[in-house]
């Protein structure tokens, strides 16, 4: 099920609870949780993650409606719909106290990885853009030498962006070029420095063992995973992949506008208590939308 869908099926479900004036309280709760909890699935989220879901929203609602039996049904439609609320955003908040910043007139460097095709590059054209335009003087290198053709995307995509780039088209050694690149960039005291690597079909070892290296040498200030939304379950297991070789910090889920399940994403997050920070919306250098819980959940829920 779509991510769209899944908003739909929910709201349906707490409307359908709202509106029953026929079964007791705890009945209602328990048909709308079977169909939240049937919906959540079909989108691909954790079934030990929906389970945990569940249980806590029935006991919240089952708790606090105990406690004060005078309620009334325009307070316990509040209670229904802001306890779903707030389940919902816990789901995909793992409430990073200290999010990343780039300082100022400091070396920020910030690498990318994923696998190939998840929308690495375009992504870090994306966030090169949304620093540029806060004022950041930012440059990108591209160590991905796996890929033919790699270095000309990027470069084609920073040319449009008016971002200055690094590349070669003849070292095959992405250590080295990612070195090189930063060690130039550094010297013309850029302040965000956009790091795009390699990626494959498929998690292997040898990617992993890249990330180790040029994460070292490197060092990054933040290493940001980039996630196709609609892969589905197996974001968990790749994303955990990731985590122990390039350990990111956070998790940029791309096109969000298409046809995504989400599902995954939401358990990749859980699996990794790593925060989604931005969501790719589009194709083109704007389509960067800041990643808010609340603000996704509402969207979601329409
Ligand atoms: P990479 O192999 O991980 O570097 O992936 P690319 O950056 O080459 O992206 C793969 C494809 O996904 C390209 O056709 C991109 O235009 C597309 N893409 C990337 N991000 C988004 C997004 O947020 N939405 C949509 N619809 N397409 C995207």
């Amino acid at each position: 099920m779509v991510l769209a869908d899944l908003g739909k099926r929910i709201n349906t479900a707490v409307n359908s609870a709202l509106s029953n004036t026929q079964d007791d309280y705890a009945t209602t709760v328990d048909v709308m949780l079977k169909t939240i909890v049937t919906a959540l699935l079909e989108s691909d989220v954790n079934i030990k993650l929906v389970s945990k879901l569940r249980n806590n929203l029935r006991s919240k609602l089952l708790d606090s409606k105990s406690g004060n039996k005078s309620t009334t049904n325009a307070q316990t439609k509040k209670l229904i719909q802001k306890t779903v609320f707030d389940e919902l955003c816990d789901l995909v908040d793992c409430k990073s106290e200290h999010p990343f910043q780039p300082k100022k007139k400091k070396t920020n460097v910030i690498m990318f990885v994923g696998l190939q095709g998840s929308g690495k590059t375009t992504s870090c054209t994306k966030l090169a853009v949304y620093y540029s335009r806060r004022g950041f003087k930012v440059g990108l290198v591209c160590a991905d030498t796996f890929r033919a053709g790699a270095f000309d995307q990027l470069k084609q995509n920073a040319i449009k962006a008016h971002i200055p780039f690094y590349g070669s088209y003849v070292d095959t050694d992405p250590v080295k070029v990612a070195s090189e690149g930063i060690a130039k960039f550094k010297k013309e005291k850029f302040e965000v420095i956009i790091v795009d690597t390699s990626g494959r079909h498929h998690q292997e070892e040898a990617l992993f063992q890249e990330m180790v290296e040029i994460s070292a040498v490197v060092n990054p200030s933040q290493t940001i995973m980039v996630l196709d939304a609609s892969i589905g379950q197996a974001a968990e297991q790749q994303s955990k992949a990731f985590k122990e070789s390039a350990d990111f910090g956070a998790i940029l889920l791309t096109k969000m506008d298409g046809h995504a399940k989400g599902g995954g994403a939401i358990s990749a997050v859980a699996a990794t208590n790593t925060p989604i920070i931005f969501i790719g919306t589009g194709e083109h250098i704007h389509d960067l939308e800041k990643f808010s819980p609340k603000s996704f959940i509402s969207k979601l829920l329409g």
